[in-house]
Order: structure tokens, then sequence, then C-alpha cells
């Protein structure tokens, strides 16, 4: 297929490798070019503007936030200007308001688009084992079949509504962030009480609690590994905020939120904007003055 790929960070960069590596024609396009120069190096050809990814099949995004997807979107410059006709996939976390902007914007452009935001890091982005959560008209959705296989080790569908994709990330890292910071308590109060807190990692994970969330961050607060961040925390005090938006709008009370988003903000405030956002470890380890 031909390929447009637009955001080549963390996350872009080593999908776009995929794609490529796959035998699928891509032209890249990021807002700091010198990111694409592996890409390039690979057999990727540089786009000359954002339009100019759109000319082929597909243009997935894969860019930090709302305003980042509008910029690139809704822009002067952006996709919807360009002549071609490419499905556009839009696979960064972003609002379930920006999702639906998409859909009706690209509906009355008769273009096709498509909400699939992915579960992983970038060490499974890497590897082609990412999760991707896709929705939107049937045989729309088909036609990323090539991409998604090049990219991901299962596609979920969603259905016909892409902003539900959307709903479904964002409570998915919900979910993430409340297993850290309930993980994180417990090996506080471990810790104080004079238990290792991997020892408790290693019976907890061997018992009732051995999924990957508890074992990938659960081994990070043991370690106390909270850089370089695989998942920034700036980008999950951005997805709960997310969270909250679509909260309020379906009018569901979530009281966890507000403790994760307080502790991240003490994480970012404490440790820096690069921390993990596992790091609210030790925004609860300060609190227990450990
Ligand atoms: P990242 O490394 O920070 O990359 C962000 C990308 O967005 C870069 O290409 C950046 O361009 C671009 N960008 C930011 N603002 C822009 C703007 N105004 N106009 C144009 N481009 C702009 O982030 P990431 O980790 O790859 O995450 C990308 C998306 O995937 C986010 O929505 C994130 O929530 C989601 N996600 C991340 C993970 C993870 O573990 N990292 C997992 C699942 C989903 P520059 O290079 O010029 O800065």
């Amino acid at each position: 297929m031909k390929i447009g790929f637009v955001g080549l960070g963390n996350m872009g960069s080593a999908m776009a490798a995929n794609l490529l590596a796959a035998g699928h024609e891509l032209v890249v396009w990021n807002r700091s070019p010198e990111k694409a120069e592996r890409l390039i190096a690979a057999g990727a050809r540089l786009a000359s503007s954002v339009p100019d990814t759109a000319g082929g099949d597909l243009v997935l995004t894969m860019l930090a936030n709302d305003a980042a997807v509008a910029e690139v979107v809704f822009g002067a410059d952006g996709i919807l200007s360009s002549a071609g006709q490419a499905t556009h996939v839009s696979m960064s976390t972003i609002s379930v308001e920006l999702a639906d902007r998409l859909e009706e914007t690209h509906r009355a452009a008769a273009r096709g688009y498509v909400s699939s935001p992915v579960f992983g890091r970038p060490a499974a982005a890497a590897a082609g084992k990412l999760f991707i959560v896709a929705a939107g008209p049937s045989e729309v959705v088909a036609r990323c079949t090539p991409a998604f296989t090049a990219m991901s080790q299962r596609v979920f569908s969603l259905g016909e509504k892409p902003s539900a994709a959307n709903v479904v990330k964002l409570c998915g890292n919900f979910m993430i962030l409340a297993a850290i910071e309930s993980l994180g308590e417990a090996m506080t109060l471990c810790q104080k009480s004079g238990i290792d807190k991997a020892r408790l990692l290693e019976v907890l994970t061997g018992t009732l609690f051995g999924s990957p969330i508890y074992q990938l961050y659960g081994q990070l607060i043991v370690e106390g590994n909270f850089r370089p961040a695989g998942f920034a925390a700036p980008l999950g005090l951005k997805d709960m905020g997310l969270v909250a938006d679509a909260a309020r709008a379906a009018r569901v009370p979530m009281p966890v939120l507000g403790i994760l988003r307080d502790h991240l903000l003490d994480t970012i405030a404490h440790d820096g904007e690069d921390s993990d956002w596992s790091a609210i470890a030790s925004a609860i380890d300060r609190s227990a003055a450990l």
C-alpha cells in the first residue's frame, strides 16, 4: 500500500519502520524533520508538506495531543487541504470530542476516517506488537488491515462510530494509571513495614496479579527507573484530562481520577517533565515520608 505517516516521535518512528519493513511504500512528515532521517535511509520518502502525505491509500497520524492533530488536519497546510484522497487513520490518544469532529469533517470532504488508538509502549511498537483498537465504517476499517497487521499483534474492532475506539483507549489508560497508583501505595506500605518492594511484587505477580501491567510497572517502581520515560508523565496528565472531559460529557463521576491527576502534577513538579508516568510511585513515597 501507499501510506503517509505524520508524527515520528517515540511511537510513530517505530510504527513507521514496521510499515516499511513490511514492504509498504511510505511517505513521512515530522515537524522536526531530522527525526525522519533513519526512515529515509531505510527507503521512505520525505514529504514536502503534510498534504503530500495524503496522496496514497492511507495517511496515519501519531501525534502528541489534540492540538497537534487539529493543526495537522485542519491547519492551513493540513491533510484536509490535500487533493489526495487517502483515508485518515488517527492513532494518537485524542479526545472523544476531536474524534467526533474528525469523523464529521472527513465525511463532509468525502474522505474516509478511522480512529485507531493503540495500547503498548515504544518497545512494543518497535516489535510490531501493539494492540490496536479500531472503529469506523467496516469497509473503511478493512482498508487499513495490511497496515494494522504490520504494526500490531491484535486488532479489536469497536464498531462503526470512530470515537468509540477513543473512549476505550482512554478507559484503558485510566485503568493502567489506577493500577500503578494502587501498586505504588501497596509498595510504600510494605517498604515502611520493613518488606522489600521487590518481594511484594514477586508475591503479587506470582499469585493473583500476573498481568503485564503489574509486571512492567512494578519492576520500574522497584528499580526507581523512571528515565528515560517510555510514556512521559505530561502525556499521562493529558490523557487523564481527556478522561475527565469524556466523563463530564457522559455524566459519570470518577473520583479516583482526581487522585491520579494530582499525583501526576506532583511528579512533574518534583521530578520534571521527562519522568515516566509510573513515577507517581515517588509521589506516594514522598507523602509517606519514605
Ligand atoms: P512523542 O515522542 O512526544 O511524539 C510526539 C509527536 O507529535 C512528535 O512527532 C512531535 O513532533 C509531534 N507534535 C507535537 N506537537 C505537534 C504540533 N503542534 N504539530 C505537529 N507535530 C507535533 O510522543 P509518543 O510517545 O510518540 O506518543 C504519540 C501519541 O501516542 C500520543 O497521543 C500518546 O498519548 C500516544 N501513545 C503513546 C504511548 C507511549 O508509551 N509512548 C503508548 C500508547 C499511545 P516533534 O518531533 O517535532 O516534536
